[in-house]
């Protein structure tokens, strides 16, 4: 064994060609060796034996709504990366928007790191937004370090963040791909949702039907479609319907570069479930009927679906109304991300090397992290999460972190009790015990 100031060893370690039985060398706190398990531990080096929980690389979730500064009311990087490390996500990416300033300029993006700075439990970078108006500031962003730039195809739910139409779409895309950046894009067609009904009120039904299944397919089709002619990169975030996949799918087939999230919520929650009244939840794209899952799951394990990410995305409770048209939009997950998912996962025969994979190893890489994130392997960060996947506990919102406690997963009972979570080889939590904040803000430079 190679010098190391720490070996974590368990029975299950979740590396990237399997789960084994391994011993895990860390220096310095990046990982140095994944070794047999026997392996001899050097007397300098401090051993943590896991016994039978599963040692898996921390989650990367990347697409998490901190909103702070500005409406940090709703949430704050102090509380949303404690969820995170509850959660076992040990790398999360902000998104631009809710936030006051949003992430638009690099002035902006200053605003944003020094409210961050010293505040998050784990590390945190930034995407960029991208503006009707703000064409100018793109190569700026990118050139300081944001990794990659959020757009939305219809209104956003916030007056500062404007959506762009095609010719505005096409332009940015063209700016971004200039540089080879990355552009992700909410895929809701304003016209599509224009032309449904819009009746309001507390019946999930009526707020289904407001936000049909063909919007989203006409804004992916879009999408697709300027993304071949630019052979630019694009991302589509948390696709909901089911239909828009066999064209995704043709898509990646023929070559157009695209990449695709969906969401704990899609996989896991049924419309048929949803209480009326029961404004946490909605979000947008909707939670959409039971049926509508399968064809997610097997869209994940086919890799038509690269990676799930949970849209943390909470607000006050006052704003999660019973009415759906002016409830806010968007579910509260971060810290419930990776046991909803592994709780669908084991009901339909995934693994957990196929979470781990969604959840860590492909989002690192849809950011370029992958230098440093997302795998059990030498050369990574040593962050950790070790997880009881057996075991089951039923959500009550009061264990939440997140600043508002508010979920629409409360009451269900869910495997994988998170154990513990480590951040470049130090234990940042244990049981529900938190240490100092110890995160980096990261940029998409080395
Ligand atoms: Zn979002």
């Amino acid at each position: 064994m190679p010098d190391a100031g720490l070996v974590l060893r368990s029975t299950r370690v979740i590396t990237p060609e399997g789960t084994r039985a391994a011993s895990v060398a860390v220096t310095g706190g990046t990982i140095t060796a994944v070794l047999p398990y026997e392996a001899p531990v050097p007397g300098t080096a401090r051993l943590t034996d896991l016994g039978d929980d599963v040692l898996l690389p921390g989650l990367v979730d990347t697409h998490v709504h901190v909103n702070d500064p500005g409406r940090s009311e709703w949430e704050g990087f102090w509380t949303a990366t404690r969820a995170a490390a509850a959660g076992g996500v040990t790398t999360l990416l902000d998104m631009p928007l809710n936030s006051l300033p949003p992430t638009t300029t690099t002035a902006h993006l200053r605003a944003k790191r020094r409210a961050a700075a010293g505040r998050t439990h784990v590390d945190v970078g930034f995407w960029g937004g991208a503006l009707p108006g703000n064409a100018e500031d793109l190569r700026p962003l990118h050139e300081a370090g944001v990794f990659g730039f959020k757009a939305f195809l219809s209104p956003s739910g916030v007056d500062e963040f404007p959506h762009l139409g095609q010719d505005r779409l096409a332009r940015t895309l063209e700016e971004i791909a200039a540089f080879d950046g990355l552009l992700i894009v909410h895929a809701e067609d304003p016209d599509r949702l224009a032309a449904a009904p819009q009746h309001g009120g507390p019946r999930y039904a009526d707020f289904l039907a407001s936000r049909p299944r063909d919007a989203e397919d006409t804004a992916v089709a879009l999408l697709l479609a300027q993304a071949e002619r630019l052979d630019a990169r694009v991302h589509i975030l948390h696709l909901s319907s089911g239909d828009a996949l066999p064209l995704i799918a043709g898509a990646k087939t023929d070559g157009i570069r695209v990449t695709v999230e969906t969401c704990p919520h899609y996989l896991t929650l049924a419309a048929e479930e949803v209480p009326d009244g029961a404004g946490e939840f909605k979000c947008c794209p909707p939670i959409r009927e039971a049926a509508n899952q399968g064809p997610l799951w097997q869209a994940l394990a086919d890799g038509v679906i690269d990676c799930v990410v949970t849209d943390h995305s909470p607000s006050t409770a006052d704003l999660k109304t019973a009415d759906f048209a002016t409830a806010w939009g968007g579910i509260s997950g971060l810290q419930l991300g990776l046991p909803a998912v592994w709780t669908g996962a084991r009901e339909r025969g995934h693994g957990l090397e196929d979470v781990v994979r969604w959840m860590s190893t492909r989002t690192a890489e849809l950011v370029g992290l992958d230098d440093r994130k997302g795998a059990i392997a030498p050369g990574r960060d040593a962050d950790f999460a070790v997880l009881a996947p057996e075991e089951t506990f039923t959500v009550d919102p009061a264990g939440l972190q997140h600043r508002n406690r508010v979920t629409a997963y409360a009451g269900r009972t869910l495997y994988g009790v998170v154990k513990s979570t480590w951040l470049r080889g130090r234990r940042i939590m244990a049981d529900g015990e938190f240490t100092a904040p110890r995160g980096r803000l990261l940029t998409r430079l080395p």
